[in-house]
């Protein structure tokens, strides 16, 4: 046994269903009330917590309890519209299976187990506890993992507290390179959301982007729109997505060489003369140092190596140059697929400034934000470095981070990092370095504190846990940083009171402050702090609370005839061929790089999403997940490969991966011809092995625990995972 053992936490320390199915029986029958309109009813604005996208919700309360959840027509990312996982919100707050008591592990007879435990006694020993390592080990000793939007408040308390180790799982594969790929090329993020002008553009390019199965609310009205008034659409998959049945064309193309296809484009686009090249002249600096390297990357050369026939990818650039400059290449997301992302959307990038489509009506834009005034923060002790990760052109975007979380598992197992305190990120089964690796790590720490709604497997590892109600029950910080069309600034507010011995970030961060003696971080009320920040942008809390939203006035996003263009890139230019990587020591233009074949009777793993289900926080979700198609996920197999290992549609099997790791949990083969030969197809997010998740425990496979090989982007330290590859194990 592991001296970090995994510890079931006992139903005692739950919600509990009995209970919770009476605020669920009393729920329902409250939306019959509300159509009945017999009681009052209030509706709270504020904003969706189950992906980044964060728009804005109405909450419907009657009665003290939230009986429907609804789009907010004030929010510029909702409009009046939301995507199932943000309706389903109500399934979060009401999940009997929630932490209900702040939790600490006690070993007895050999064993350990949780006990619960008064809030003053966890933050106690979790203020101890860290105080001992800080004067052990330094600062330097203690990190925070995180996701989603409630952390800002433990992050000024770390940062008060000297600590400057802070890592997101998701910059690691999803949106670092797609912010550091464009940041690198035009001096600017890719922006969430995406600054591509869909509403007015006539023709989109993406690459395994996987719109309508990865809901982000905005951009699916957007390209549904868009369809509606005849947008052309071009989807490179290896499989056949959503997206793809609404394209106009589906290039199955083989997995690993968007960075060839991309080149052979390029090619076409100069050879051709289609490029813009007034644009590229005035506007971007790097021309012949990328022609240099695409030159040799015709079409048919890329068809070899990327199974896309010649005259298909010569016919897509082709129609890319006629449509622009309304015309872009999507930059996706979940952008770290092997080492070489950052690279790879860079090529998009590239593109785009090809056809000279910036700041043009359907090209690429660049959202302006709202003039936010910045948080006041208490004084920090001086960092021993602001940035700790190790790769050159690490930088977050905000910067709200300083190193990958790999780098964190990295140190840990150096002995470097002693404490994890981890926030709202279900670790084990969050892509970093796979589950395996993961575990390891975990098993090394001297003190981890998990600070969650529900009991997640990472809970399981943790010495201290401390329920944090949900986001329907708290306020956080005001959403105010985010570029977008109509700039603004949202209000989290609670809707209900915190259920059970819940609290909200803000204020378990605030009793940790006062612990650790840590005075006048947070000398405001969270009311009176979120009024101080909405006052100084020229409204109150007050007022916000009416609408949950505080909206400016809407960018200027297109080129004026004439307009000078300035990039905040070292030459003032888009870099086609990008100086910093240069300096850093890497190719300054993308190279393609030829990644491993699958051994032979493997299979390469694609991952992507279900529309109810995004992360650990929707994977329990019994309103989410009583959908037949979100029950759990199938492995998509193409009807050749299954014959060769004598599959049939519907049956379960066992998946077992390139270093002989097997499945835990069978999963259903799904017999398609909507995937390639060489590859296979499940949703990441199943296959949980905690059972007091007791509607996600054991649905389907976990696709964490077959990542046994991963790749380093060294440029900017992202993980890329696709170099895995199964086979299949039939049930005896
Ligand atoms: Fe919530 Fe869906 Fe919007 Fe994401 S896209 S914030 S899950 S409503």
């Amino acid at each position: 046994m592991n001296r970090r053992d995994f510890i079931k936490i006992s139903s005692l320390f739950l919600a509990g269903s009995a209970a919770m199915s009476t605020q669920i029986g009393r729920t329902f029958s409250g939306t019959g009330n509300a159509l009945a309109g017999e009681h009052a009813e209030k509706v709270v604005h504020s904003f969706c917590e189950h992906c980044f996208w964060r728009c804005g919700i109405a909450a419907h309360v009657r009665d003290g309890r939230i009986y429907k959840i609804t789009g907010s027509e004030h929010h510029p990312l909702s409009n009046g519209k939301l995507c199932p996982r943000g309706t389903g919100g109500i399934g979060q707050i009401y999940d009997p299976d929630r932490l209900a008591h702040p939790l600490i592990r006690e070993r007895k007879g050999g064993q350990s187990t949780y006990r619960k435990a008064t809030w003053d006694e966890a933050i106690t020993l979790t203020a101890e506890k860290l105080y001992q390592i800080k004067e052990k080990y330094g600062p330097q000793a203690i990190a925070m993992l995180h996701h989603g939007y409630g952390y800002t408040f433990f992050k000024e308390m770390f940062k008060s507290f000297g600590v400057n180790k802070f890592a997101k799982p998701s910059f690691d594969f999803c949106c670092g390179p797609r912010h550091q790929g464009y940041i690198l090329t035009y001096g600017h993020s890719a922006g969430t959301p995406e600054g591509i002008d869909i509403q007015n553009s006539k023709y989109v390019i993406f690459f395994g982007t996987h719109y309508g199965e990865n809901m982000h609310n905005t951009a699916v009205q957007e390209i549904s729109e868009g369809i509606r008034r005849g947008l052309k659409i071009v989807v490179f998959d290896p499989r056949f997505s959503t997206l793809a049945g609404k394209a106009e064309k589906w290039l199955p193309i083989k997995a690993g060489t968007d960075i060839a296809m991309m080149q052979a484009m390029m090619n076409v686009l100069i050879t051709e003369n289609l490029y813009d090249k007034q644009f590229v002249e005035e506007n971007t600096v790097g021309f012949d140092e990328l022609w240099a390297e695409v030159r040799e990357m015709t079409p048919e050369k890329a068809a070899e190596i990327t199974d896309i026939p010649a005259e298909d990818i010569r016919d897509v650039a082709r129609r890319f140059a006629s449509f622009a400059p309304s015309a872009a290449v999507h930059p996706g997301r979940r952008t770290q697929w092997y080492a070489d992302g950052t690279q790879r959307v860079r090529c998009i990038a590239i593109l785009n400034a090809l056809v000279g489509n910036y700041k043009m009506p359907g090209g690429v834009v660049k959202y302006e934000k709202y003039k936010l005034p910045k948080a006041p923060h208490h004084h920090y002790p001086e960092f021993e470095k602001e940035i700790w990760s190790q790769y050159p052109l690490f930088t977050d975007i905000k910067p709200s981070n300083t190193m990958a979380s790999h780098e964190v598992m990295q140190q840990t197992m150096n002995d470097e990092i002693k404490a994890w305190f981890v926030y709202g990120v279900n670790v084990p089964e969050t892509v970093t370095l796979g589950r395996k690796a993961t575990l390891e790590a975990i098993d090394k720490v001297d003190f981890l504190v998990a600070v969650d709604t529900l009991p997640m497997e990472v809970t399981g590892y943790a010495d201290v846990v401390l329920p944090e109600c949900t986001y329907l029950e708290r306020y956080d910080d005001l959403d105010g940083g985010r570029p977008y069309r109509t700039p603004f600034v949202a209000l989290r507010q609670p809707a209900v009171e915190p259920m059970f011995d819940s609290k909200p970030g803000n204020e378990i961060a605030r009793m940790l402050a006062d612990k650790l003696d840590l005075h006048g971080v947070f000398e405001d009320s969270v009311e009176e702090y979120l009024d101080k920040r909405l006052k100084a942008a020229g409204s109150s809390l007050e007022e916000v609370k009416k609408t949950g939203v505080l909206l400016g006035e809407p960018t200027d996003l297109y080129r004026k005839p004439g307009e000078k263009l300035t990039f905040k890139t070292p030459s003032g230019k888009i870099e086609l061929a990008s100086s910093k990587m240069r300096e850093a020591g890497f190719s300054a233009v993308p190279k393609y790089i030829k990644h491993p074949e699958a051994p032979e009777g493997y299979y390469r793993i694609l991952t992507g999403r279900k529309p109810m289900l995004t992360f650990g926080r929707t994977a329990n979700n019994r309103f989410l997940n009583e959908l037949p198609t979100a029950r759990e996920n199938d492995i998509w197999v193409n009807p050749e490969v299954a014959k060769q290992h004598g599959l049939t549609h519907g049956e379960y099997v066992h998946l077992k991966n390139q270093a002989g790791v097997v499945s835990e949990f069978p999963i259903r083969v799904k017999v398609t011809e909507r995937i390639r030969k060489d590859a296979v197809y499940m949703v990441h997010g199943y296959g949980h092995y905690f059972k007091k998740l007791n509607w996600a425990y054991k649905r389907g496979a976990s696709h964490n625990q077959l990542i046994s090989q991963t790749e380093i982007d060294k440029a900017i330290g992202a993980v890329g995972f696709q170099n895995n590859f199964v086979t299949f194990i039939k049930e005896a």
